[in-house]
Formats: C-alpha cells, structure tokens, sequence
C-alpha cells in the first residue's frame, strides 16, 4: 500500500515563488511506486487548490487577481503531478482547506516564512489531527521570530550578535529611541530584519543612520516586528540537522555569496554564490558548530529537520550563531539537501527519513 503524501505549497508569505521551487523539487523525487503525491497550493490570497490541476488553478487564480505564479518551476509541478494522483481536482478555489484529513497519510508543508514556517500551518494541521513533516507550532513560531529565537538561544549560553529589537509602532512613534539605541549598543553597519521572514526578504545592510532609517521603512513593509543586529565581518557556515529527539548533525558547508551580504539575488538570481562542502574549518570550529547546532534545535523543541546557520567571526574565528531556519529551502541545489548528500544521504532517501519522522512523531503524542 503506497502512503499518500499531501506536499502543500505556496501561501501568503514573501517567500512564495521559493515555496514553489522546493516543491518542485520534492514532488519530482517522491518514489510513485512508494507514494501517491497530492499537490495543495495556496494561493497569495490564501485560497487553496488542490489536485492534479493545483498548479493551474493556482495560476489561474493569481493572474485574475494580478499575483502571477508562473516560470519553470509552476510549469513543471503541472507536468509532474499529471497521473500521479488519485484525488480528483476541484474546479474552485476553496477558501478553507477541504477535507484533506481522512485523506492522506502525511503532509509535507513545504512552505518558507509567514504562515508556513511559523506555526500557522502546523497548527492547522495538528487540528486535522494529521501527521507532518517537520517542527511543530511551538518550534515553527520561536524559529521564525528572529527576536524570541534570540531570547531562547541567549538563555542556553549560545554566543550571538548583539541585537536590538522593536515594533513597526515603536519606530513610527519614536524612532529617536530606537537610533540611539542602535548607535550606543552596536553603530554601522548594522543589519536591519523584518522578524519574522526569510531568503533574505526585506533584509538591508545599514552603513549609516540614513541608510537605517531607509532599512527601517523596508522592513516594517514586511513585518510588525524589526531587529536590528551589529553587523560583523564573517564567513558563513551553515549546517543540517535532522530527527526527532536525538537529532543528527550534517557536515558543514560554506557560503561566498555574490553580493555584499547573501540578500535574496545571491541566494536564486543568477546562482552565483558558492558552496563549499565541506567547510574548511578548525577542529575547535567544526565541533562547536555541531554541539550549537544540536543546542539550537533542543532550545527550540525542533523536530524533523533544521537548518542552522552560523558566522565565523574573520578577525577571531569565533563561531557564532546567527539563525535556525525550520523549513530550509528545500530544491535539489539547496544547502540543507546538499548537506545531507555529503554526509552520505540521498535527496530521494533524505525525503523516505523526514516522512518516517513525522509518522514517528505522530505516534509519540498520543
Ligand atoms: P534564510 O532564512 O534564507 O537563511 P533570513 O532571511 O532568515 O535568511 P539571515 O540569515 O538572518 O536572513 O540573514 C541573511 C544574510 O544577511 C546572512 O546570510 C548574511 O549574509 C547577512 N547577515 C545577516 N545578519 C548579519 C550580521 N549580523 N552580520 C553580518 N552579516 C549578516
Ligand atoms: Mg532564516
Ligand atoms: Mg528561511
Ligand atoms: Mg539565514
């Protein structure tokens, strides 16, 4: 009997073409023999379409609405899921999700940001009493806040940059506070981030209080929480973890982005930004990257999968954490899967271990 596995993509979130991407991926290297994939897209608006015509629909939907997904990888998940699946598609848009429930054995929620990897989604599905890939509602929401992750990292003793953070409504009312602030605690450059967001959305380098003011304004189109961190000069080293609740650690690979900082060109315009795995590090690095990586999972009560991302501070070689990320993009050329290929573990393999997890999971809370 195949295990009928429901990959949710999309949604309302700045980071929704990505979604798309990492469906892509995921759903071309689902074994057919093993699984029988049910495509779910959700709309910007949040509409879902579901079945083989998910893609379509969901294109349909956003070009009469203006918010247009289309490009290679819509195309190519309409091609894909031709055949493959038993559910029928449904004509119209449904603006709740119709009844998946009995329906599949699993959900993958490949989906990156707001509403997707903050708890949103999750807790939808813990409702439909379904089991899934990944973190839970507590672990998505703490991970994607930027703000409340710091608070948690810092309360287990994980070296971090220093960081201030405020509301959208603190910076309209009084941005003085927040410049001072900023200027005592750190200066410029500065790195200015919406909270709650990812792929680098929103996200400027501040070299002076015009350009913070400017990066301000940016985010706080983005999100009602901003954080402002001290920007340092570093390389950047991320790894994969992976499990429930003995979580293995991957080898760890290096970026060089393209541009100043990994904004979100480097990251999938162009492609330019290398890879380097394994990362050349000191033996002292490497194992303080995986004891933090391990730490940074359990302080969240993370399951599944994560990807943690470090810097290493040039002038000192510190190791220093910068963020978990609980959904990592998730296409064949991404890090987290990458990772896991040169620690010896397949894409397709990679994909049967995470269902495995959210079934086991599943179990574990009855
Ligand atoms: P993703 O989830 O896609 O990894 P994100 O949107 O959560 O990204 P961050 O990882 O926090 O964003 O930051 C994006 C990039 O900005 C980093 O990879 C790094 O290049 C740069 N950066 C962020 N914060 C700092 C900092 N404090 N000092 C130096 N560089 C930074
Ligand atoms: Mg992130
Ligand atoms: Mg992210
Ligand atoms: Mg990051």
């Amino acid at each position: 009997n195949r295990i009928k596995v429901g990959v949710v993509f999309g949604g309302k979130s700045g980071e929704h073409e990505v979604s798309l991407q990492s469906a892509k991926s995921v759903i071309e290297a689902l074994d057919p023999h093993q699984y029988t994939i049910v495509p779910i897209g959700i709309s910007k608006s949040g509409r879902w379409h579901v079945g083989k015509n998910a893609v379509k629909s969901l294109e349909e939907e956003q070009k009469a609405t203006k918010k247009v997904t289309s490009g290679p990888a819509a195309s190519f998940i309409n091609e894909q899921v031709g055949g493959l699946t038993s559910v029928s598609a449904q004509s119209t848009p449904e603006p709740l999700p119709p009844t998946l429930a009995g329906d599949v054995d699993v959900i993958i929620p490949v989906m990156h940001g707001t509403y997707g990897e903050d708890g949103s989604i999750q807790g939808l599905l813990e409702l439909m009493d379904v089991a899934y890939v990944g973190a839970g509602i507590l672990a998505s929401a703490v991970g994607l806040d930027k703000i409340v992750m710091k608070q948690v990292f810092g309360s287990v003793g994980l070296p971090q940059v220093r960081y201030v953070g405020c509301t959208r409504k603190t910076w309209k009312t009084r941005p003085q506070e927040i410049i001072e602030e900023v200027e005592s605690t750190f200066g410029y450059p500065c790195f200015v981030k919406p909270a709650n967001l990812g792929s680098s959305v929103g996200i400027t380098k501040a070299k002076s209080r015009g350009e913070l003011e400017r990066a301000m304004e940016l985010a706080a189109q983005y999100d009602r929480k901003i954080i402002i961190e001290e920007g340092l000069d570093v390389r950047e080293v991320e790894v994969a973890v992976l499990g429930n609740d003995t979580p293995q650690v991957s080898v760890a690979g290096e970026i060089v982005p393209s541009s100043e900082f990994y904004d979100y060109k480097a990251k999938y315009i162009g492609g330019t930004s290398k890879l380097i795995i394994p990362a050349e590090l000191t033996n002292e690095q490497r194992q303080a990257i995986e004891t933090y990586a391990a730490q940074a999972f359990q302080a969240i009560d993370c399951s599944g999968l994560a990807r943690v991302d470090f810097f290493i501070e040039k002038s000192s070689g510190k190791v220093i954490i910068n963020e978990i990320n609980t959904m990592p993009g998730f296409t064949r050329y991404s890090m987290y899967p990458k990772l896991w290929e040169a620690s010896g573990m397949s894409y397709t393999k990679l994909l049967d271990t995470l269902i495995q997890l959210a079934l086991e999971r599943n179990n574990e809370k009855r």
